[in-house]
């Protein structure tokens, strides 16, 4: 069977590969705002040594037989940043731009997400130098159970957790799953999230992250005195962060103006019918094609007169250049890095509400932590309970990271990055050093 002729089976991985190729890249800056953060936690400097270095990191050949019998042999890292505060949790990506300076860094964010979220993990992220388009269904299992069976030693419910990331999906990790509980000889269903519901995941993750936004929106209109009802609301990316922040925040009233996917955006100032952009998406249309709304370009929806923008696409999009026109009153980072440092001066200044990626869009990884408990378990709660949880923890870490950043009068950006390197240095002084 040729790569060509199998491609078309491969609607198990990611279409999107390219803009989560991107996500997740600005991580010089993200290792910049760590540094001022643990500066202003006055950070003791060894701990700041120890944190800025991976705990552990692993390289790995993976061999392939390919479908024509030749054999490949691939690159395989995992990268277990920091477990002080728990097993290491983050995703594999599979693609030909991975190296192991990218997995470190991602790794890191990994560390500082769980704990502004506070939940018991650490950091960890993974990936294999490969082109998941060239290769067929069953070459793409092989190298996942070659590469899971190649870092076995790290994987566990207890160690180390992956999840999907760049062209990896549920159906990667059912193989993940799957090849550590046979090593096992039985089955492990909490070594991987982002599972399959039938095998272990859990109800409410698909919407988990859209969810999250939504909860820490309402907070900061709480915390702002503005009112939730008739908020003008902007939400850049229609997958599946920015379409269902933006269903909920309709659904709590508040009027969705804009909304965008990568072909460009659609407006009406009196709100959108968004069952009806829905409709159209659903077809797997575009939203440049779709008639009953203005059509605006990407760039405008950022500087829309709005109360609240939601970038859920990319990074790096709210730059210098287009800061000082911003209208919202508040932005809920959906995306990774939708935000230069640069533009953050300019946000300040202008008093504009950031609410920073790593908390924003921290449900995701909040009900994975549901679907690792759960499976652990063995008892698995209904869609209404994980939601609840996760209000629960958002709106806790909301005022945390508020209430940080006001002690310290600092941005909401610096306050979570305080946050989460003090609760991981907490961990790190009671722990003390083993040698
Ligand atoms: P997705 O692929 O489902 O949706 C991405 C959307 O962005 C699509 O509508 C796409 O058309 C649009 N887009 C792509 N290029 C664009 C461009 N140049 N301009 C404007 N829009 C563009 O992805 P997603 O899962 O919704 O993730 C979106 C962001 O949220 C990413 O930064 C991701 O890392 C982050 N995130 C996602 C999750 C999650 O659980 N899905 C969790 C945490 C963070």
């Amino acid at each position: 069977m040729t790569a060509t002729s199998t491609r078309s089976k491969q609607d198990v991985i990611r279409p999107d590969k390219d803009r989560f190729l991107r996500e997740e890249n600005p991580f010089e800056e993200m290792m910049s705002r760590f540094d001022f953060a643990a500066k202003q936690l006055d950070l003791e400097p060894g701990l700041y040594k120890i944190l800025r270095h991976p705990e552990k990191q692993i390289i790995v050949s993976v061999p392939v037989q390919r479908d024509n019998g030749e054999v490949d042999v691939y690159t395989g890292y995992r990268v277990l940043y920091n477990t002080s505060r728990g097993p290491a949790k983050g995703g594999i990506r599979f693609d030909l731009q991975v190296t192991l300076d990218e997995v470190k860094a991602l790794a890191a964010w990994m560390t500082w997400k769980c704990a502004v979220v506070n939940i018991p993990f650490g950091g960890a992220k993974g990936g294999v130098i490969c082109d998941p388009s060239s290769m067929s269904n069953a070459e793409l299992e092989k190298l996942t159970r070659r590469y899971t069976s190649a870092i076995i030693e790290t994987l566990g419910p207890d160690s180390d957790v992956p999840a999907p990331d760049v062209n990896t999906n549920e159906r990667v990790m059912a193989w993940v799953m799957d090849t550590y509980s046979m090593h096992k000889r039985h089955t492990v269903t909490a070594v991987v999230t982002g599972k399959p519901i039938e095998m272990g995941g859990s109800l409410g993750r698909r919407e988990a992250t859209g969810r999250g936004c939504t909860v820490v929106t309402k907070e900061a209109l709480k915390h702002l005195g503005m009112p939730i009802k008739g908020t003008r609301v902007a939400v850049q990316g229609f997958g599946n962060v920015g379409s269902i922040a933006a269903q909920l925040m309709a659904k709590e009233g508040m009027t969705i103006v804009a909304v965008s996917d990568k072909s460009g955006g659609s407006y009406n100032p009196k709100g959108l019918d968004l069952q009806d952009v829905l409709k159209h998406t659903q077809s797997k249309k575009l939203l440049n094609a779709y008639k009953n709304a203005d059509h605006i370009t990407n760039e405008e929806l950022l500087t829309l007169d709005c109360d609240v923008l939601v970038p859920a696409a990319l990074e790096n999009v709210v730059t210098d250049e287009n800061a000082a026109q911003i209208k919202a009153k508040i932005i809920c980072e959906g995306a990774n890095g939708p935000t230069t440092a640069a533009a953050d001066k300019i946000l300040n200044e202008k008093g504009i509400f950031v609410i920073p990626d790593i908390l924003a869009n921290a449900g995701g990884v909040t009900v994975s932590y549901f679907e690792w408990v759960q499976d652990r378990g063995g008892y698995f709660w209904d869609e209404e309970t994980v939601n609840q949880r996760l209000e629960r923890i958002m709106v806790r870490s909301f005022d945390e990271v508020t209430a940080m950043a006001r002690r310290h009068k600092l941005d909401n950006r610096i306050g979570a990055y305080m946050l989460a390197i003090d609760r991981v240095a907490a961990v790190h002084r009671l722990r003390g050093m083993y040698a």
